[in-house]
């Protein structure tokens, strides 16, 4: 079993107080790594080396930034097949989604180089021509970076180089339940040469995360993970009138109008449900399906349900890998526990899957229910799981209003040939993303992120840097005049 300790200022730490925690393998339900425990001493260690680091990475010209940027990108692809490994190691996820996910980080790492030199502000005219004014786009400091385990990668990716191009130094906290493949990551943060304390990991629970929020030093939180425990952060943020990005839960509606490709919708209800075992916060769990295609989506989507390959989430045949730990295992099974005993119509799955190769993991059966009402537990809560719900609809308002009724807003699918009617859906969702005829794309241009108790704040795209930076405005008086200091100026 490797040890992996804290990446603090460019070294491999010893949490101060000696404690450690297994990581475990989601398929063999077996520890395989041994995970640093940080206590409020090691983030108050982590936060001094990126505050000790920040002016001269701020200092430093984009230009230099971006090629630094550029290399870790290059590291990254050159180790991509290791570090998906790792990630499918830690949490389960399958090797051909993992794989993909290491080339986004790389893609996002030459996005955000992209910028570094290119962060401008503003020239204003303003009534008195003799006072010059121009804004300018400057760091925050030193910035936490908090993730969740179903992609920890990604995740982290949508947010650091967006961050290190603005000139900040970060503290990042993975989640527990899967930090390898972060701390590995560091490793080829050192072989690109990033200078020592840019980019510091303390690991360990919620009061790891708790104590880098509540840090006097950090200046801004950026936060991927539950509604819940959003919540918290938020609050904490208030106490300390800190700035924050929420990217929080979901239960995305994917609607199917009669006149969509059935066959291209089919799939999208496939990919947006099943992909990723689920445990994903885009998971378009609720699939709303009018009246006429209903049956035959319904039918379609079980046969292929059946036949999803579950497996060792390292062979690239298998589709589906298991769910990524214990806890998140109980809560899925209880969901769908749970929609049982509401009334809504199992079609498929329903429990855990057992059989050759799968017993020491922990899988879940695709899982279908039916005859599901916008108002029960299983159409409400986010499962972050592979359970679906169909909720069928007559009427584009009727789905419209199904669609909005649901204390989420992260993302939402439409499929139908009709441009006029996505047209006039797209203003009615109250989601942050809409995909038409397509599921679950992302790309580095593009900005992601929620609205309602999904979240606040955006990542990738333009959006994603400047939320890395504050604005600051400036005024140079040149006139040489002495003015009334009794009479506010204009
Ligand atoms: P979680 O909220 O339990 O944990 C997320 C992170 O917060 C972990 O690192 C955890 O240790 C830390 N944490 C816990 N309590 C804390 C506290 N009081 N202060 C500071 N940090 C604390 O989430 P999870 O179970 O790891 O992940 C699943 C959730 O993440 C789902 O709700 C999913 O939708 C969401 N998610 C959202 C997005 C998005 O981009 N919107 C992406 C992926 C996952």
């Amino acid at each position: 079993m490797k040890d992996y300790r804290l990446f603090i200022g460019g070294q491999w730490v010893k949490p101060r107080a000696g404690g450690m925690f297994d990581a475990v393998n989601p398929y063999t339900s077996k520890p395989w790594a041994r995970v640093g425990e940080a206590d409020a001493e090691d983030v108050d260690a982590a936060v001094a080396a990126a505050v000790k680091a920040q002016k001269a990475w701020a200092a430093t010209n984009g230009i230099t930034r971006a090629n630094i940027l550029h290399r870790i990108a290059d590291v990254i692809v050159e180790h991509a097949r290791e570090m998906a490994v790792f990630e499918s190691t830690d949490n389960g996820k399958v090797i051909r989604e993992t794989s993909s996910q290491m080339l986004f980080a790389a893609r996002l790492f030459r996005y955000y180089a992209g910028y570094a030199d290119k962060l401008y502000g503003s020239v204003i005219p303003l009534d008195n021509t003799q006072v010059f004014d121009f804004t300018s786009r400057e760091p925050y400091g030193v910035v936490g970076l908090i993730t969740a385990w179903n992609s920890p990668i990604t995740l982290l990716c949508n947010k650091l180089p967006a961050a290190l191009a603005a000139g900040n130094t970060v503290v990042i906290k993975p989640s527990e339940h899967a930090s390898v493949s972060t701390l590995e990551l560091c490793k080829l943060f050192q072989k690109a040469e990033l200078p020592a304390g840019v980019v510091n990991v303390v690991t360990g629970a919620a009061e790891t995360g708790a104590a880098l929020v509540a840090h006097p030093d950090i200046a801004k939180v950026s936060f991927t993970g539950s509604p819940a425990v959003g919540r918290r952060i938020a609050a904490a943020a208030g106490e300390h009138l800190k700035p924050i990005t929420l990217e929080l839960g979901g239960k995305s509606p994917n609607i199917v109008f009669d006149d969509a490709d059935i066959e291209a919708a089919t799939v999208g209800a496939l990919a947006g449900i099943f992909g990723a075992t689920g445990q994903t916060c885009v998971a378009g769990s609720r699939l709303l399906v009018q009246r006429g295609l209903c049956d035959e989506v319904t039918k379609r989507l079980v046969e292929r349900a059946k036949t999803i390959r579950l497996g060792d989430p390292l062979d690239p045949a298998s589709e589906m890998g298991t769910v990524a730990n214990k806890p998140q295992l109980e809560r899925i099974l209880a969901a769908i526990e749970g929609a049982k005993s509401e009334g809504a119509r199992l079609l498929v799955g329903g429990g855990r899957a057992t059989g050759a190769g799968l017993d020491n993991g922990l899988f879940v059966e695709p899982t279908i229910f039916a005859d599901v009402r916008n108002n029960m537990a299983v159409a409400q809560g986010e499962i972050f799981g592979p359970v679906l719900s169909i909720l069928p609809f007559d009427a584009e308002e009727e789905a419209v209003q199904i669609a909005n009724d649901i204390p989420f807003g992260l993302a939402a699918g439409i499929w139908t040939r009709d441009v006029g009617r996505s047209m006039r859906l797209i203003p009615q969702l109250k989601s942050g993303v809409v995909w038409v005829n397509t599921y679950r794309v992302v790309a580095a241009q593009a900005p992601f992120g929620g609205t309602k108790e999904s979240g606040f704040g955006r990542e990738r795209g333009e959006q994603g840097i400047l939320e890395f930076t504050t604005l600051k405005n400036v005024m140079i008086d040149w006139s040489g005049k002495i003015s009334d200091p009794f009479a506010i100026k204009n």
